[in-house]
This record gives C-alpha cells, structure tokens and sequence, in this order.
C-alpha cells in the first residue's frame, strides 16, 4: 500500500505542478464552478517539486470560487477552518494567550453573546489581517475541475487526502508553519488537514490516477 500511495502520491505532485498555477489576488470567473483545489505553500518542497500541503473542495453545486474566497479573501476564521489553522499556528507559534479566544467559533450568536465581554474584536481583527498576509503571500493553488455535476469533489478530495498523507517521501520542511500548530495532526501529517487522513481503503487506484491525469489534461488545456 505504501509503495502505491508514493507513487501515486508523486503522479499527482507531477500533475498538480504541471498545471496552471493561481494566485492571490485570482480571479472568481477564471476557476472551475465546481471541483478541488490543491494548495503549495512557499518553502515546501515534495517529490522534487513543490509540496502539496492541503487538498480542498466544497459543498454546495458551483461554489468552488466561493469557498476559495473565504480562505483568501474574507476575513472570518469561523467561516474557514483553513484559516482558523493558520492563526492557530501563528499565535501558538509566538505563544500568544490570544489561541484560546481565536479557536472559539463565533457564528452562533449565543456564542457571540457569551465571549462578548472577554474577546478583544480589535485584536481579533488584527490577526486576521496577518492570517490573510500569511495566506496571500505563501499560498498557491491549482484546480481540477470537476466533469459534470454528478461527480462529487467531496470524493475526490477524500482519495487524495488519504494517497497524500499515507506518502512516506514527502514531508514539510524544518521551518514549516504548520509544525507550530496546536492540532497534532496538521504536525504529524504534514498537511493543513485533520480530516480524511490516513484512509487506506479511500485511496487513489490506478485507474483514478488515470482518470486524474485526462482530466487534468482536459482543465488546463480548456483554461
Ligand atoms: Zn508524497
């Protein structure tokens, strides 16, 4: 299993490389409506190349572009967990006592109510802006538009999380970000991810690492 998963793991780093590359400030119209992402961060290098470092889609039929905004573009770390990682690794990184405040998800308004008195929004705020800088200045990404609306990227996604954290060639850098991260399973895998990791049985087969590359093809030729 493990020599598949590197393999296969390094046919998607050659595909992913390969493919057209975006970044921040990108433009909603030029990303597929639906499908995943897959983001390289600055100084992370993995088969060569660069290194995947977190595997995405979304929810919801032609949100793709949306989702990616609220990681680059909408400052509200409880609207990306993304995010919220980020800032998590920032602050634990400076010992900051602000993670405590910042892990809280504030959508509810019982929680808005709760923390009101003890959250300092200003400095909330403040953080936010260094997680957009962080994400804007060390991320890109490419996608892999998805055929039709029947193919859910939610699978995709998990087969690709699974292949790549269960690679034993690629792994983050002695200055990497994530390794200050409170979640101990971002520092383990290497990944901005806590989910669907370590799937053995949701890996990619060989005819879906086919598929992969035709698709893939397919996407950068059209854009
Ligand atoms: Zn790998």
């Amino acid at each position: 299993m493990s020599d598949d998963c590197n393999d296969n793991c390094a046919a998607v780093h050659r595909c992913a490389n390969a493919s057209r590359r975006y970044r921040f400030p990108f433009g909603a119209s030029e990303i597929p409506s639906n499908g995943v992402y897959i983001l390289f961060e600055k100084g992370e290098c993995g088969h060569g190349q660069d290194r995947i470092v977190r595997i995405g889609s979304h929810t919801g039929s032609d949100r793709l572009s949306s989702r990616l905004e609220e990681h680059f573009v909408i400052e509200n770390k409880d609207r990306s967990i993304f995010r919220k990682n980020i800032g998590k690794a920032i602050l634990n990184q400076r010992g900051d006592s602000f993670l405590k405040y910042w892990e809280k998800d504030l959508t509810s308004k019982e929680n808005k109510e709760k923390y009101a008195s003890q959250i300092d929004f200003e400095y909330q705020k403040c953080i936010e802006k260094q997680v957009s800088q962080y994400m804007r200045c060390n991320f890109s990404f490419c996608v892999i538009g998805t055929a039709d609306k029947e193919e859910n990227p939610l699978v995709l996604e998990k087969k690709l999380i699974a292949t790549i954290s269960l690679c034993s060639e690629c792994r983050p850098s002695k200055d990497w970000l994530g390794r200050y991260s409170p979640e101990k399973k971002i520092v383990k895998s290497g990944l901005w991810q806590v989910h669907h990791l370590y799937k053995t049985e949701k890996t990619l087969s060989a005819s879906d690492v086919r598929k992969f590359f035709s698709d893939y093809r397919a996407f950068t030729q059209h854009t």
